[in-house]
């Protein structure tokens, strides 16, 4: 009996906290990468195409943080945190995924964060 008082009693006191619209707003909240080494914002999770066990791929960079050699006839180029100069993937022009070029990232290379906008 003294259990299911207790129960009742924690029900009351934290029933309201979780309906505040303040927690429960997901617009509030924005995913992004930063880079594991400086931590310099590179890529926002809604410029995301795919992921698998290895690597994630964006469409774009968050204002141009990361760099690669843009004037090269290779499909594939290296892409690198521009701050830090780490490499954290490939630049893949084009092919059957996206064919305006994708950010493919090294997941060890990236931390996901979630911060307020
Ligand atoms: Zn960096």
């Amino acid at each position: 009996m003294k259990i299911i008082q207790v129960f009742a009693l924690f029900f009351v006191i934290t029933g309201c906290d979780y309906l505040s619209p303040k927690t429960s707003n997901p617009k509030l909240k924005s995913t992004i990468y930063v880079c594991s080494k400086c931590e310099t914002i590179l890529y926002d999770e809604k410029n995301m195409l795919y992921q698998n066990e290895t690597s994630k791929d964006f469409s774009k960079s968050i204002s141009d943080k990361v760099s690669y050699n843009s004037n090269s006839i290779s499909n594939k180029e290296k892409l690198f945190c521009k701050k830090c100069n780490m490499e954290i993937g490939n630049y893949i022009k084009s092919d059957s995924i996206n064919s305006n070029g994708r950010h493919c990232i090294d997941k060890n290379s990236i931390i996901l964060k979630k911060i307020l906008k």
